[in-house]
């Protein structure tokens, strides 16, 4: 028993202080970052490590300034995942690549310069450069592109190798994790009934259990949001910079049409990941030919000589999107024992280490070093983020 912690007037621990439903990324690196503040943790998962979410995703470690709330929790996070880099297995495939936002055309420019006055103001370092520098940076894009926006600090990784490091460093400080079982109902006293009718005891349940959340905690505003990737065989070289462009920013944040925008990311063995496109209500996991056309045709339009590499593979994968575009991080609405670190959306490889660090924060009843009351679900309570 760890007297020191305690969540409202319930007493952390009886068989474990803390049972992490989900071993993505965000349950991977809540584990962490609980077991190096003390807890004794377990962690569940119904399928092998990152095998959800994080294992369909990009990886890309991005500030994104959609919202302050979004700057914040992106930029926070980042930081955190570039102070660890020299701790990153090489299997993590951690580059600190940065990212070039390309412009099309002058009103993409002016929207550079708009960014990199809000990205400085922040203390990000964020630069805009003109077509001749584009060129430079990335001889291979389309010639007729106007510019873009240097961030030299963003990086790349591989998520599922992620998440298993952060899970081994929870176990190195005694986490269990027990894989292959499915978790029914988390009880609002503390613990979880498993498929099999066991029940485990906790002072407290933390549902990282991605986009599927919701069948944990009913009601919670989770939806999934499909997405495509391809990657293509060794082209070492080809391009130095996750390439995004700007028009990404309207299809990330629209929340009805399903939409695709340019996104390329140079893999360490000189593969190039291809996306990327968002689709609400389709749940099927089959690949949308059409979409994924459509996502092809815009990535040769900026990157004309993707046109005669060879692709190798594509699948989907489902982002835990909210309608207001914040995750839930937090005690939920349900019980003070039960606790929410999902609804990430994009984002979710980008904060999950923040996401972890704000959870253990609030457990000790410190505050955390960014404001977290845009990610707590007690949002929920007044109407509040339940809509965009
Ligand atoms: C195509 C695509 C590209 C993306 N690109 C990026 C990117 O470049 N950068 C970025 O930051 N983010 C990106 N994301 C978003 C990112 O992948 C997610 O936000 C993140 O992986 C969410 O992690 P998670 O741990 O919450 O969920 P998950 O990875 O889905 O983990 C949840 C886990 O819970 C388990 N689980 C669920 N229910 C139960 C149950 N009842 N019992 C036991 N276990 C259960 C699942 O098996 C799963 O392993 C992308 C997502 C997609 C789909």
């Amino acid at each position: 028993m760890r007297e020191t912690h305690s969540v409202g007037d319930c007493p952390l621990s009886e068989s474990f202080d803390i049972i992490i439903v989900g071993a993505g990324i965000v349950g991977a690196a809540c584990a962490e970052a609980c077991a190096e503040a003390g807890h004794k943790v377990l962690v569940l998962d119904r399928g092998p490590v990152g095998a959800g979410s994080t294992g369909a995703a990009m990886g890309h470690i991005v500030v994104m300034d959609d919202s302050a709330e979004q700057l914040a929790l992106t930029h926070y996070s980042r930081r955190l995942w570039n102070e660890r880099a020299t701790e990153l297995p090489a299997d993590v495939e951690y580059q600190q690549c940065g990212t070039l936002w390309v412009a099309a055309d002058e009103e993409e420019m002016r929207a550079v310069r708009g960014k990199v006055a809000v990205f400085q103001k922040e203390g990000i370092q964020a630069e805009a450069v003109d077509a001749a520098e584009l060129h430079t940076l990335e001889p291979a894009l389309n010639s007729e592109l106007v510019g873009g926006l240097l961030v030299p600090e963003d990086a790349v990784l591989y998520p599922p190798t992620a998440a298993r490091f952060l899970l081994e460093q929870a176990q190195a400080r005694g986490t269990a994790l027990r894989l292959g079982v499915t978790v029914q109902t988390l009880l609002p006293g503390g613990g979880v009934t498993l498929s099999d009718g066991e029940t485990l005891s906790a002072g407290l349940v933390v549902n990282a259990a991605g986009c599927a959340a919701p069948l944990l905690s009913a009601g919670l505003p989770v939806q999934r949001r499909k997405g495509h990737l391809l990657i293509t065989d060794r082209y070492p070289g080809t391009v130095r910079h996750q390439l995004v462009e700007l028009g990404y920013l309207k299809s990330a944040s629209g929340v009805v049409t399903d939409s695709v925008a340019f996104n390329v990311q140079p893999r360490a063995n000189g593969q190039l990941l291809i996306g990327s496109s968002r689709q609400y209500g389709n749940e099927s996991r089959a690949i949308d030919p059409d979409i994924l056309q459509r996502m092809l045709k815009r990535a040769r339009r900026y990157l004309p000589e993707l046109g005669r590499l060879s692709a190798i593979r594509t699948w989907v994968g489902f982002r835990p999107a909210t309608p207001d575009k914040q995750p839930f991080i937090g005690p939920s609405l349900a019980s003070d024992r039960i606790w929410l670190a999902t609804g990430h959306e994009g984002l979710g490889v980008t904060t999950s280490l923040a996401t972890a660090r704000i959870i253990v924060d609030l457990i000790a009843g410190r505050r955390p070093d960014i404001p977290a009351e845009p990610y707590l679900p007690a949002r929920l309570a007044n109407g509040e983020g339940t809509h965009a």
